[in-house]
This record gives C-alpha cells, sequence and structure tokens, in this order.
C-alpha cells in the first residue's frame, strides 16, 4: 500500500490499544497512548514552524519519548534526522548541520513539545513517493558517515518486506486507512502471533537497524518491547525468562555477550520463538550454539545497509524454511540482488564479485553527495561495497567488505574467513582480523582475540587456523585483547585495531 509512515502508528494504535507497546524500567507506554502522544508532538512541532520536509534532529538515546517525537515528526510531514546521543559535539554538530535540521530534539524536551496540542494527528499532505521520512546516516564504520535520502515508501516498503515475510502475513488497511497485517499464514507455525509477541530491544532506533526491524516492524505486528538502557546480559537473559520473551533481535555482538554469560546455561529460553540477526556476520559457529540451546526457536540472518533503507536479504524465511548457516538468505520479496565483476558484468553462481541491490527500498541518494551518489546508484543497481556470493538456490553470502579485503602478493585474502576458524575454536570468544602493512608482500593478516580460556597462546591458535588455510592466507600474529571495539550499530571498528597496529610492532 503507498500510505505514509504515519499510518503504521494509525493502524496499530486502533488495532491493539491498551497492549502495552514500549516499557522501560517501571513505565509503560500503550499504543493508544502513543498514538495520542505523536499526534501531540506533530501539533506541537507545527506550532514551532516547523512545516513539511523540514528536518528534525532527534538525539536521544531508546526510551519512551522516542517512538513519539519519531512518529510525531513524521505526521507533522518532517524528515526523520537520527543523531546517535553518544556521538562526540564536533561530529553530531556536523551532521547536524549536513542534514540543515531546523530543530534538534533531547528526551527531556518531548513533554514539552507535546503539551496543549490535540490528540488527533494534524492534516499534513504528504507525497509517499517523493517526501523523505529519513534522512538517516551511515555508521561510519569504514569513514565519515553519509546522510542517506529515504522516502515514506522506502521505509514502508522496507518495514513491510521484513515483516510480511517474517510472519508470513499480507498487508491491508483498516477502515481509516492505517496498515494492518493480516495474518494468512498458520498462526500457530509462526513465533509473532498477536497477543503473546514480547521482545527485548537494545538496538539502538538511530540506525537503520533500529527504526526499521526495531520500531516499525515490531509496531505493525503488535509486540510489546522491553527497552534496556545498556547491555547487561544477565539483565537481560533474566529478562527473556521472567517475561516468557518471544523474540530476540540484534546484531551478533549481542549475542556473543549472551553466549559468554554464565546464565544462559539456566535460563529458561522455551519461550522464545525468533532471533534474528543482522548488521554484521553472524559466525556459523554461534548459529550452532544458539540452536542448541533454543531449539524451537528460527534463527534468521538478514543482510542490508543503510542505503537500502535497512535491508535486501533475509533468511530462512517464512515462505522458505530452507536454513543455510553462514549464508544472509534470498534476496526479500519486489528485491533483486546480482554479483558482479570488475567491468560490472553479472557473475555466474558460485563467483565472487561486488554485491549489487535492486528494489522499491533502494535509497533515492546520498544529500550533499552527488559525486558519492553516481559513484554507488549506477542504471538503477546500487552497489554496496561488500563482496559476496550467489550460490545455485540463490542464496547469497557476504564474504567481506571490499575496504577490509587484504592483499597479499597479489591475493586477495578475506579476514571473514579467518575470524570464522577463529570463532569455531572453543578457546576463542571472539576474534577480528585485520592486515599489518607490509613493504614486500603487501599485507600480512593480524587477528586480535578475545580469548576464552587464558591459557591458549597466540601460536596454539596460529596452528590450528593456518593448517586450514592455503600458506598466502596464513595468520602472522595473534594479539589477545580484553574486547573487540565494535560501534553502537555493532560493526567491529577495524580502523581502530589497524591503529593499535601502529603501537604494537
Ligand atoms: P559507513 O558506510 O559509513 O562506513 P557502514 O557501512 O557500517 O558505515 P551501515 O549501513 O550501518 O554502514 O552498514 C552496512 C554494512 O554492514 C554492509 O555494507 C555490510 O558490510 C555490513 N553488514 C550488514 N549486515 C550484514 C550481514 N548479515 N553479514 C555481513 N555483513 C553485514
Amino acid at each position: 500500500p503507498e500510505v505514509p509512515v504515519g499510518a503504521i502508528l494509525a493502524g496499530s494504535a486502533r488495532r491493539y490499544r491498551d497492549r502495552v507497546a514500549f516499557a522501560r524500567g517501571g513505565e509503560e507506554l500503550t499504543y493508544s497512548e502513543l498514538g495520542r502522544r505523536a499526534a501531540r508532538f506533530a501539533g506541537g512541532l507545527l506550532a514551532r514552524g516547523v512545516s513539511r520536509g523540514d528536518r528534525v534532529a532527534l538525539r536521544m538515546p531508546n526510551c519512551l519519548e522516542y517512538p513519539v517525537a519519531y512518529y510525531g515528526t513524521l505526521l507533522a510531514g518532517a524528515v526523520f534526522v537520527p543523531v546517535n546521543p553518544l556521538l562526540p559535539e564536533p561530529a553530531a554538530a556536523r551532521q547536524i548541520a549536513d542534514a540543515g535540521a531546523v530543530l534538534v530534539v533531547t528526551a527531556a524536551e518531548v513533554p514539552s513539545i507535546c503539551e496543549g496540542h490535540p490528540e488527533l494527528p494534524p492534516e499534513v499532505e504528504i507525497d509517499v513517493r517523493t517526501d523523505l521520512a529519513h534522512l538517516a546516516y551511515t555508521g561510519g564504520t569504514t569513514g565519515e558517515s553519509k546522510g542517506v535520502r529515504l522516502s515514506h515508501r522506502n521505509v514502508v516498503v522496507n518495514t513491510l518486506q521484513y515483516a510480511c515475510w517474517g510472519t508470513g502475513s499480507l498487508p491491508a488497511l483498516d477502515s481509516d486507512g492505517g496498515l494492518v497485517l493480516d495474518q494468512v499464514g498458520d498462526e500457530s507455525e509462526w513465533p509473532t502471533r498477536l497477543g503473546t509477541a514480547v521482545a527485548v530491544n537494545l538496538t539502538p532506533w538511530f540506525h537503520a537497524m533500529g527504526t526499521v526491524a526495531g520500531l516499525n516492524a515490531l509496531l505493525l505486528c503488535g509486540y510489546s518491547t522491553v527497552l534496556h538502557d545498556r547491555l547487561d546480559p544477565a539483565a537481560y537473559l533474566a529478562d527473556v525468562q521472567r517475561l516468557r520473551v518471544t523474540s530476540m533481535g540484534g546484531a551478533p555482538a549481542l549475542f556473543a555477550a549472551l553466549l559468554a554469560c554464565p546464565d544462559i546455561a539456566t535460563t529458561d529460553l522455551s519461550s522464545v520463538r525468533a532471533i534474528s540477526s543482522g548488521a554484521a556476520p553472524m559466525p556459523v559457529e554461534m548459529i550452532r550454539r544458539l540452536r542448541e540451546l533454543a531449539p524451537d526457536a528460527v534463527i534468521s540472518e538478514g543482510y542490508g545497509l543503510t542505503e537500502v533503507t535497512m535491508g535486501a536479504t533475509l533468511g530462512p524465511t517464512h515462505r522458505s524454511g530452507l536454513r543455510k548457516p553462514g549464508t544472509v538468505g534470498v534476496p526479500i520479496f519486489d528485491t533483486e540482488v546480482r554479483v558482479t565483476g570488475h567491468d560490472g558484468e553479472p557473475l555466474p553462481a558460485g563467483e565472487r564479485g561486488e554485491v549489487c541491490i535492486r528494489g522499491p527500498q533502494v535509497m533515492a541518494g546520498y544529500h550533499n553527495r552527488p559525486d558519492a551518489t553516481d559513484e554507488v546508484l549506477r542504471d538503477g543497481w546500487l552497489h554496496t561495497g561488500d563482496v559476496g556470493v550467489l550460490d545455485e538456490d540463490g542464496y547469497l553470502s557476504i564474504v567481506d567488505r571490499m575496504k577490509d579485503m587484504l592483499l597479499y602478493k597479489g591475493y586477495n585474502v578475506y579476514p571473514r574467513e579467518l575470524e570464522e576458524l577463529l570463532a569455531a575454536h572453543p578457546a576463542v570468544l571472539a576474534a577480528a582480523v585485520v592486515g599489518r602493512p607490509d613493504q614486500a608482500v603487501g599485507e600480512l593478516p593480524v587477528a586480535f582475540v578475545v580469548p576464552a580460556d587464558r591459557s591458549v597462546s597466540a601460536e596454539d591458535l596460529m596452528g590450528a587456523v593456518n593448517e586450514q588455510v592455503v600458506a598466502y592466507k596464513r595468520l602472522r600474529e595473534v594479539h589477545f585483547v580484553d574486547q573487540i571495539p565494535i560501534s553502537a550499530a555493532g560493526k567491529v571498528l577495524k580502523r581502530e585495531l589497524r591503529g593499535r597496529l601502529v603501537d604494537v610492532p
């Protein structure tokens, strides 16, 4: 349906009414109360002179005010600009200026903006195809983040692509034009059966996975979402058991932390029906362990980037139950994925190349960066900068980011392959591989490892990995660390690790 993002809130507020939408600490926000507050927030923005197309920056952590301000901004016809609240001042100021935001809103200001305004959304015209809903910034993992222009249609489509394929439902409009899901599949088969769906959320809403999966899709499916302010694995697991949580979603770093927590062995995970990962590669070993602990849960992995609103693939899906651990599944509906060679021509199955995506969730372009836009958007295809390979069944595997690939005497070395081998070693909790520049050969693979067992030596690990790979891929150094640096969006900060190599000669 061609509806604005606000239709997701409208449909859910009417359908789920007194159900808790979000809870944090002892506080709760019901679906209908969220609908009323968001409408009042929209009224407050209009009263402050904000008009259609104006950018409104939200600078706050996940909290009960966030969805009020998010949907309120969109109901006012304004553009949501998420700002990571942990971003240091100069970087945040650069982003806000780049976006041309007319207003920056913090959590504390939300109630006063809502004050005294009507509980029904204002009448504003929105062209869902051309009006922006989000001006979202990329993770900044590989460099300065870029503003991505996403229309209402982009956001609604991508939300539906995941919510529908995940649940086996079709979208429908209620009598007032609100977006709802028709549960057409066999309800008993799927985790998000309405009325019993509970999630714990840590995924930041200032990032793609947060706004699409963590806000819009969960709301559309009628979830009650419990917010945690920070990752405390023991507290997370305690809530999973106490609240009979049905869905656990996040970046692999979340699951790594849960698996490393001793409480996992005694936590009752029988309520969990869905475990969904995205944003970074999920090691096969992690999938194996999660499956052992929660045998009834569907463990799925999606792949995407801010430039496609959030995602382009999913596996397994409601439709295709085929599991292929280590892949990111198949393209979601209405989406095409191909892998191209240096000349831009599509490669046959089994060959590695650049992952390209075409579909209704692909951005209109970057904000203020026509050159960068032309570089990645060519002939309707988004060039992702990720190296991938499609198999005969159309399943995509992400080999690595092109920018993270190492070159050893002219051979390509993909750190992810070495990271998978390290992750499969019982003495390893987490690992990341980067290249040490070397005048003679190009780059040498070096691992940073968080040990699970302190008695393991660098030689042991290098021996175990190197006997499984050809000579040019061999690890040359292993450094033990307490933690692998991870971005707020859950991605390993390889820039930072490369920087450390300068200090570790
Ligand atoms: P920047 O472009 O600013 O450096 P970024 O690439 O981290 O930041 P995001 O849009 O947050 O920007 O992240 C998208 C990237 O995350 C993808 O291009 C891909 O490299 C990685 N990614 C996402 N999901 C997966 C996955 N399931 N497996 C492997 N990599 C993934």
